[in-house]
């Protein structure tokens, strides 16, 4: 597999149909309402494996160029997201061009959700970027095709801690494949970012045995840590200098650069920030390159889409956390594939993902016959 087809391409194309054959997407879906003010896109991807499912993001685009480019992007990422982790679904997301600060309103995702509506659950939808559970509850009022919603409706609540008790699970595969045993205990884990996802990674670490090395530009929750874990707090620069066994970005992006990389003193990365790479190629490269296990972050980052996904079969709590365990195996999975085949993780989770789609499209050629 060459190096194109796994970096996002480059949207050059002319005209719009021009643009969906570069990143290869099924369909794309103008959303009008003039009543409602309703601009919006959905863009799906890649249905091999389900229904697509991604969040629906709210954003003052400068021009309608610059909602589809991002539309397209993060459809098509959902895809390698969801196959990697062994979902059974596909990759889409949506884009509603405006602010949604004071542009808002109830006509708004109320019209969102009737296009949701008519693509009959080829599109799922969820929180995102701008968007909040009570704009899903909105649009539930229009579809069924709608996660995320509130506790009380059948929802899942908050994604967070089951995205850092998948976080948790990937970093014991990364432990097995570098020190051949999968525990925590005395192992140390230099977490950059105590929000939602940092801070139950933190207690799940400390409750395994892990020590912990913090830093947030929180004062308040690096006092949490430091106090609740006994934790050790450095400054946000020097974390990437910290002694331990696993590196944990939580916090921002492109954090994994070519600043940080010859810092790093860690035999393992696994965070649940997304983007973690500056350059997708040349960043998984130079760590790997440094001995450095690299578990791709849209791999290990799922355990909230895998919690969401759980509503559409009836939400149940201790069933969506048995899901988000087997993470463990997808990152192992991963690893083994890098591994076996010499190259990096990153490129190894997206062949993971490919082959995925690829064997099922052609166990999905056999013919059922449906009629009873
Ligand atoms: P959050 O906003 O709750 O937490 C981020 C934390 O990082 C905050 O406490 C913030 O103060 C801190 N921070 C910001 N800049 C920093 C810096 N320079 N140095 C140290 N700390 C800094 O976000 P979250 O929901 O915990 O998500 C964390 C990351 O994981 C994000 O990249 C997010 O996109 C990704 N992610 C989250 C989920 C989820 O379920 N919440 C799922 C998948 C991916």
């Amino acid at each position: 597999m060459g190096d194109e087809a796994t970096r996002t391409p480059e949207l050059t194309g002319e005209s719009l149909f021009e643009r969906i054959a570069q990143t290869e997407h099924e369909q794309v879906v103008f959303c009008y309402n003039k009543a409602a003010g309703l601009k919006a896109i959905i863009a799906i991807h890649d249905t091999t494996l389900g229904p697509s499912l991604g969040g629906v993001r709210m954003w003052p685009y400068k021009s309608e160029q610059e909602a589809l480019t991002d539309v397209l992007r993060l459809s098509r990422a959902m895809t390698f997201k969801a196959a990697a982790a062994g979902l059974n679904l596909g990759g889409g997301k949506a884009v509603i061009i405006g602010d949604s600060k004071v542009e808002k309103s109830e006509y708004l995702f109320r019209a969102f959700g009737r296009f949701i509506e008519s693509l009959n659950g080829r599109y799922i939808t969820a929180e995102d970027v701008g968007t909040t559970v009570w704009d899903m509850d909105t649009i539930s009022t229009e579809t069924r095709y709608v996660t995320g919603l509130v506790t009380s409706k059948g929802g899942s609540g908050d994604p967070s801690p089951f995205t850092a008790f998948g976080v948790y699970q990937g970093q014991r595969a990364c432990l097995e494949h570098v020190f051949g045993g999968a525990s925590l205990r005395g192992r140390t884990v230099a977490i950059q970012g105590l929000g939602s996802v940092g801070s139950h990674l933190a207690k799940y670490i400390h409750e395994n045995g892990g020590k912990l090395i913090v830093t947030d530009i929180k004062p308040e929750a690096v006092e949490k840590a430091v106090k609740n874990f006994g934790a050790v707090a450095v400054s946000s620069e020097e974390i990437y200098d910290a002694d331990c066994d696993v590196f944990a970005p939580c916090a921002l992006g492109a954090v994994l650069n070519g600043d940080t990389i010859p810092r790093l003193k860690c035999k393992i990365v696994a965070g649940s920030a997304n983007n973690q790479l500056a350059d997708e190629i040349k960043h998984s490269e130079a760590l790997s390159e440094r001995g450095i296990i690299y578990a791709p972050d849209f791999v290990i980052n799922a355990g909230g889409l895998m919690n969401v996904y759980e509503e559409l079969e009836g939400y149940n709590r201790e069933r969506a956390l048995q899901k988000v365990a087997r993470l463990f195996d997808s990152v192992r999975l991963v690893l083994t594939t890098a591994r076996d085949s010499e190259i990096t993780t990153q490129k190894a989770a997206y062949e993971v993902a490919r082959q995925r789609i690829r064997v099922l499209k052609n166990i999905r050629h056999t013919y059922l016959n449906r009629i009873d």
